[in-house]
């Protein structure tokens, strides 16, 4: 299983993770914000995104980051929003 290895923050919004495979990925927190997984941002049923991306400030940055579990990690963003589980799988996705 490829799992992070390393989170540098490289900045108050933006963060590269080293993953045990040698790649490196790099996320600002807009981006990660817009693509939150939550029930808050998706609709669990049909899967469609409901947060509107407008609503997100281009300003946004990280409060905190933590790892969930051995799968994923959750980032606090400075907009109060910190319930979106971002999987490693969905997280490699994203670049
Ligand atoms: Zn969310």
């Amino acid at each position: 299983m490829i799992e992070p290895i390393r989170i540098i923050e490289e900045s108050e919004s933006d963060i590269t993770i080293e993953w045990s495979d040698e790649t490196k990925t790099h996320y600002n927190a807009v981006q990660l914000r817009r693509a939150c997984p939550c029930a808050g941002c998706i609709d669990e049923w049909t899967g469609k995104k409901t947060l509107n991306d407008k609503a997100v400030a281009d300003d946004l940055a990280f409060k905190h980051t933590s790892i969930v579990g051995r799968y994923a990690l959750n980032f606090h963003f400075t907009d109060g929003h910190d319930t979106g589980i971002f999987s490693f799988a969905y997280l490699r996705k994203l670049t």
